[in-house]
């Protein structure tokens, strides 16, 4: 038979062999406990806690065969894990992609709208079209800040402005102004 390895199967077994001597206890225990009062029963909160901390316990306890099983787990399945999941891809390729492109107007709608004051346009020149338009960081510190706080560009960098609340040191400016920003400065509309 062997060592059982999981703890369900082992208690299984276990209730099995000591059958009779589980029946005696709970018997005694019965005939002990009958006159107690009722036990007032635990609050769903008290009685989660109560679990979470037993499974911590338990975990914490059996970590390294933990640790085997899962990577044992992962290595045998991962193969089959990559194939579905490819296979789910491609099967819903469309409705992904354009869930993503959703998500992608929407973020940019809110940050452009949240950069902007009377209708999304260029902070500096007034520009309306919004192929050109771009958020700009106004210390010019966007390669730094980039690598500190993992910004990325495009949607990543949205989604990054909407998780942290829109934080200031931002605004819209269209590629013309961005670039004279860079290159001078400051945009050469603002230095007639
Ligand atoms: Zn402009
Ligand atoms: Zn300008």
């Amino acid at each position: 038979m062997g060592e059982p390895r999981l703890r369900s199967e082992y208690l299984r077994q276990y209730r099995k062999k000591n059958a009779e001597k589980i029946r005696q206890y709970k018997k005694e225990y019965y005939q002990q406990h009958k006159k107690m009062p009722t036990q007032i029963p635990l609050s769903e909160i008290e009685r989660k806690k109560r679990a979470y901390e037993c499974q911590k316990r338990w975990r914490k306890k059996n970590r390294e065969r933990l640790r085997l099983w899962s990577k044992n787990y992962w290595r045998k399945h991962q193969q089959s894990y990559r194939v579905k999941a490819r296979e789910s891809y491609y099967r819903n390729r469309d409705s992904i992609l354009a869930h993503h492109k959703q998500s992608y107007i929407r973020d940019k709608q809110r940050v452009y709208e949240h950069y902007s004051l009377n209708g999304i346009k260029c902070a500096c020149c007034g520009c309306y079209d919004e192929w050109a338009l771009s958020i700009d960081h106004i210390k010019n510190n966007g390669k730094e800040e980039r690598r500190e706080f993992k910004q990325g560009t495009g949607s990543s960098f949205y989604k990054w402005l909407i998780k942290n609340n829109f934080p200031d040191g931002y605004q819209v400016l269209c590629r013309n102004c961005n670039w004279g920003k860079k290159i001078f400065g400051e945009c050469p509309h603002k230095m007639h």
